[in-house]
Parts: structure tokens; C-alpha cells; sequence
């Protein structure tokens, strides 16, 4: 068990574009095991891999947000939405790499995803909800996109200014 840094705002390395994977290996299990790892130390909902610095296409998610559901950890690589609907939903968000941070994002409430599973089979997953605000929130992440991408410029640059007076604050303490 490895428990990743989390990077967070105003790290440039977030808003770069991750690459796809053209095959799954070991060592990416093992990333995405440790950071599924890190997800439920955090916790989090879902981590894509550039929030622990790696600009590849993977993500973790867990979706069973409520305490009576089991856990169901997700693994997925190189995902594609296919299909969307129309009828879009509006979510209380929060990033791990925003921390104490949330506001309503409005997205799609379904959508179908392709993607590469860790033993390199093409799946797709048909996303509800909860489930579909998740994975398209940690899908942004690959594009180098957040969810405070989606605020007004005033209530961005408040957050981006805030966090990045608390990094300053961090270093210099340390
Ligand atoms: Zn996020």
C-alpha cells in the first residue's frame, strides 16, 4: 500500500494534457492500485493520474459514495465518452487537488464510456448520476480541465488566489 501527494492549484503540471496508454503493464497496476490507495486515504471519490503527477490517461474511481454500499473500485484507461444525454444534472463538486472547495458543476446526467480495462480489454460502462458526474469530472482532468474551469472568472480567480496564498504560506513554513 503507497500513499501518493496529491498535487493541488495552482500546480501547472494540472493542466497539462495526459497521453493515452497503448498497453496496460504492470507498473501502470501498481500506479493505479496505489492510487486507488490514495483515493480512500484522501478520501476521494476519484483520482486521475495527473493529480499524483503522472500525465497518463487513467483514472480511479469509486462511486459508492453512501456507507450501507460495498466498495467498487474502478480502474479505467484511456476513456472516451460515446454517447451523452441531452438532459444534464447539477452536482455539488469537490477536487482533491481543489481542497475545501465545492460548488454546482452542470453536466450530462447519463453518458457511455469506452475504455481499456487494466487486463487491456476495450469495455464500456453506462454511467448514471452520480457515477456519470464522477467519471466526467475526473475525464476533464485529462484534458488539463477543472471543475473550477466552470465557475465565473470572479469565483475562480477567488479559489486559484486563495490556494495559491496557501502554497506560498506552506513553503515558507516549511
Ligand atoms: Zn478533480
Amino acid at each position: 500500500m503507497a500513499i501518493l501527494p496529491i498535487i493541488t492549484v495552482p500546480d501547472k503540471r494540472l493542466r497539462k494534457i495526459s497521453e493515452p496508454v497503448s498497453q496496460v503493464t504492470d507498473e501502470l497496476r501498481q500506479l493505479a492500485e496505489d492510487m486507488l490507495d490514495t483515493m480512500y486515504d484522501a478520501p476521494g471519490v476519484g483520482l486521475a493520474a495527473i493529480q499524483v503527477g503522472h500525465p497518463v490517461r487513467l483514472l480511479v474511481i469509486d462511486a459508492a459514495n453512501k456507507e450501507d454500499m460495498p466498495p467498487n473500485p474502478m480502474v479505467i484507461f484511456n476513456p472516451e465518452i460515446i454517447a451523452a444525454s441531452e438532459e444534464t444534472n447539477f452536482y455539488e463538486e469537490g477536487c482533491l487537488s481543489v481542497p475545501e472547495y465545492f460548488a454546482d458543476v452542470e453536466r450530462p446526467l447519463t453518458c457511455t464510456v469506452r475504455y481499456l480495462s487494466k487486463d487491456n480489454e476495450q469495455k464500456e460502462l453506462e454511467c448514471t448520476d452520480f457515477l456519470a458526474t464522477v467519471i466526467q469530472h475526473e475525464m476533464d482532468h485529462l484534458e488539463g480541465k477543472m471543475f473550477i474551469d466552470y465557475l465565473s472568472k470572479l469565483k475562480r480567480d477567488r479559489v486559484v488566489k486563495k490556494l495559491t496564498k496557501q502554497a506560498r504560506e506552506k513553503a515558507t513554513a516549511s
